[in-house]
């Protein structure tokens, strides 16, 4: 069965690129495949679902300054 070791290796990624992704939400949306990838990491992954928080946190308080 190797197709489904292929899938999760596609689907996993490093916390590394979930940061990265992260970042880039910032500036731009992130699209397709990626997008769904950093989903489910976020789901499983609680370091990186924090670090969303803490940006999203970040990215609102920006938000309010701008206006
Ligand atoms: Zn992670």
């Amino acid at each position: 069965m190797v197709w489904w070791r292929r899938a999760v290796n596609w689907i996993r990624i490093p916390c590394s690129h979930a940061h990265r992704l992260l970042s880039e939400r910032m500036d731009r949306p992130i699209e397709g495949g990626e997008r769904w990838r950093l989903w489910l990491h976020l789901r499983i992954c609680e370091m990186c679902s924090r670090f969303e928080r803490q940006i999203d946190l970040m990215r609102s308080a920006v938000r309010r300054l701008g206006q």
